[in-house]
């Protein structure tokens, strides 16, 4: 129970903090997200000169190497740029419109309705929350403490800080050598969403486990390792300093800027089309293969237990996809059927939730070329069924996913992860 109180307290606290005082210093004042729209291939190009002169923050796509026809361009801009790049755009008749007019008020509203809300228990973990760092951690401890034969807690390693990487092991412990399942979250720091859907989904299996037969299954079968939070370093800066950070924070030895792109950084086609070189960039791939000791952990755990890995699964936000291999080419992967049509049950029991649609398929033509990324380094490496979600939204919130939306992505997406669990039990044979 004192366990339980101290993470109470935490909570509490940190609903707390931010009535009042500014959020992150008032650093998003008058800075505004735009979505643009280019008609045409001279339109692009245009544009991609553009952000040569105006810095801005990709929100979607990552960078302008991955602009193309037919697909808007999401970008967060600063308070001292909009009106520059409002009036170019108006120069060039690309289209344009504003989602976000002002980032700080968004962002305090939104933490306005978090600490008004009425919290359900004293003794409840909020799932329906985003939380710290330090919070989700004391809930593993947590889980692990109070479900001790269905969740084991481990660490596989620790971060460019000295965080540990604490990854929870969720499934009947009696039975050996079972087939297991990998989900990672919060690879990309400022995609909070993924990490609340980790917890959702460790809650889910252990609160269905003996009153849901299907689930009982899963855990009687499946081994599933989580890791809520996979990069600590980046989440734990998104929540103090910078709420739209998304690499790690590992130091550069020639340039100012921090952090690595963690899904630019495993070994497979390292650092070729859809990677940046540079070290201030969003995407960049880092000074070589698994530079980040984040990475480096992960990809040693997965090989070392590659035997029994038979699906791969990491959670980013925005887009409402599922991707599978590859990335990195437009090539069809060897079991495109078998991953197709989990791909498809996936989506479709997503959809049975709410309505809610997600285009799916190879992440090269769905989304765009990208390499060094964690799936395409999954599959190359043996594991059959390697799965990247973007979950909610569109753009309308981006990666400011209110809170009141975190109940309803996780429930849907829960149900697209336990059709492709329940897949790995039977055999696919075509
Ligand atoms: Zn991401």
């Amino acid at each position: 129970m004192a366990v339980l109180l101290a993470l109470c307290a935490a909570v509490c606290c940190s609903a707390l903090q931010t009535v009042g005082a500014k959020l992150y210093s008032n650093r998003y004042e008058g800075d505004q997200v735009l979505r643009i729209i280019p008609s045409s291939h001279v339109e692009i190009q245009l544009l991609k000169q553009l952000f040569q002169n105006i810095t801005v923050d990709f929100w979607q796509p990552s960078s302008t190497s991955f602009i193309h026809m037919g697909s808007s361009v999401d970008v967060h801009v600063g308070r001292n740029s909009t009106g520059r790049l409002k009036a170019h755009l108006q120069q060039t008749h690309i289209h344009y419109k504003v989602l976000i007019p002002n980032l700080q008020k968004e962002m305090e509203k939104q933490a306005g309705n978090r600490s008004s809300r009425k919290r359900r228990s004293e003794f409840q973990y909020d799932y329906e929350v985003y939380h710290p760092l330090e919070e989700i951690q004391s809930w593993m401890f947590e889980m692990n403490r109070t479900h001790p034969h269905l969740v084991d807690m481990f660490s596989i390693g620790w971060s460019y800080e000295g965080r540990p990487l604490y990854v929870l092991k969720l499934g009947n412990r009696k039975r050996l050598h079972k087939k297991a399942m990998w989900i990672d979250c919060g690879v990309h720091a400022r995609e909070w969403i993924g990490p609340a859907f980790c917890q959702w989904f460790v809650r889910e299996a252990v609160n269905s486990y003996l009153r849901d037969s299907s689930m009982r299954r899963l855990m009687n079968q499946l081994n599933i390792y989580i890791m809520p939070v996979f990069n600590v370093d980046g989440y734990h800066y998104s929540w103090k300093t910078d709420r739209f950070w998304r690499k790690t924070r590992s130091k550069n030895a020639k340039y100012h800027c921090r952090g690595v792109d963690a899904n630019r950084n495993w070994k497979v086609k390292w650092c070729d089309e859809g990677a940046s070189l540079h070290p201030c960039d969003d995407t960049y791939c880092g000074p070589f293969p698994e530079s980040e000791p984040e990475v480096k952990a992960v990809a040693r755990f997965l090989r070392k237990h590659r035997k029994h890995v038979k699906a791969y699964i990491s959670i980013h936000a925005y887009a409402q996809m599922l991707l599978y291999p590859y990335s990195y080419k437009y090539a069809t992967i060897p079991n495109f059927d078998c991953v197709e049509t989990a791909a498809q049950n996936a989506v479709s029991a997503l959809y049975s939730a709410y309505g809610v649609r997600y285009r799916y398929g190879p992440a090269s033509t769905t989304l765009y070329v990208s390499s060094g990324s964690s799936i395409d380094w999954a599959y190359k490496n043996g594991i059959p069924y390697a799965f990247a979600f973007e979950l909610r939204d569109t753009g309308y919130y981006g990666f400011l996913l209110p809170e009141a939306l975190i109940g309803p992505t996780c429930m849907e997406t829960m149900r697209a992860v336990r059709a492709i669990a329940s897949g790995l039990l039977k055999k696919c044979t075509s």
